[in-house]
């Protein structure tokens, strides 16, 4: 495994909640982050049907342009009942032409699973990928999940996306109901980060 020994990380993202998550983690580690949307690059387009794959895409992209190591993130929810969808589409189940509509989207799935008489508990998991890029081709992938089922009605104000409809296992709320700092201990994004930080950033 390759140890990253760069004095600059590149986020390869254009969504400012990502970069403040990433940035507060490599706080500890003395390297400063910059974004690939405050360099001003434009986007890739994610072209493949996994989540390695898209992370791949943009995590070298953001490499290679700039010179430093990149790190890339590729998130969404796998439904059992649906076949692991909506999987690598997860945002896009969201998209109307006014932006991104998450109630619709979990309107959407519930449907779907009602449909397909699903049997319960309707398990699901949040997952996460995680690639980190050097210039040279070179990538280390690293891969964080959480198990849980799918709930009906939507709960709770707090997180994003499908966090409403998402029980994970041993808790009995949605991870809408749950504090920041816990869904932040428990989630896909921490265990992808957790293998990360012990892979590449620990001496
Ligand atoms: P990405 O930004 O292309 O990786 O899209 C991932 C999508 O998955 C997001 O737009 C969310 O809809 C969903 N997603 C990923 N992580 C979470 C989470 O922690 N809670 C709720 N939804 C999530």
């Amino acid at each position: 495994m390759r140890k990253f020994s760069a004095e600059k990380l590149v986020v390869a993202t254009h969504n400012q909640g990502k970069l403040e998550e990433i940035a507060r983690l490599m706080q500890p580690f003395g390297i400063s982050t910059v974004s690939a949307g405050e360099l001003g690059y434009d986007e890739p387009e994610e072209t493949e049907d996994n989540f390695i794959g898209n992370a791949r895409i943009k995590a070298h992209y953001a490499a290679a342009k700039s010179g430093f190591p990149a790190l890339a993130d590729d998130s969404g929810i796998e439904i059992d009942a649906l076949k692991g969808a909506p999987g690598v589409y997860t945002a896009d189940w969201a998209e109307t032409p006014n932006g991104r509509d998450f109630a619709m989207a979990m309107t959407k799935t519930w449907a779907k699973l009602e449909a397909a008489t699903a049997a319960f508990p309707r398990t699901a998991r949040f997952c996460c990928t995680l690639v980190l890029a050097w210039p040279d081709g070179h990538d280390e992938v690293f891969e964080g999940k959480i198990d849980g089922q799918i709930v009906w009605p939507m709960k709770g104000e707090q997180g994003h996306g499908y966090d409403p409809i998402f029980q994970p296992t041993g808790f009995g709320i949605t991870f809408g109901e749950m504090d920041r700092w816990k869904k932040n201990e428990i989630s896909h994004r921490a265990d992808a980060f957790g293998k990360l930080v012990t892979g590449c950033f620990n001496a």
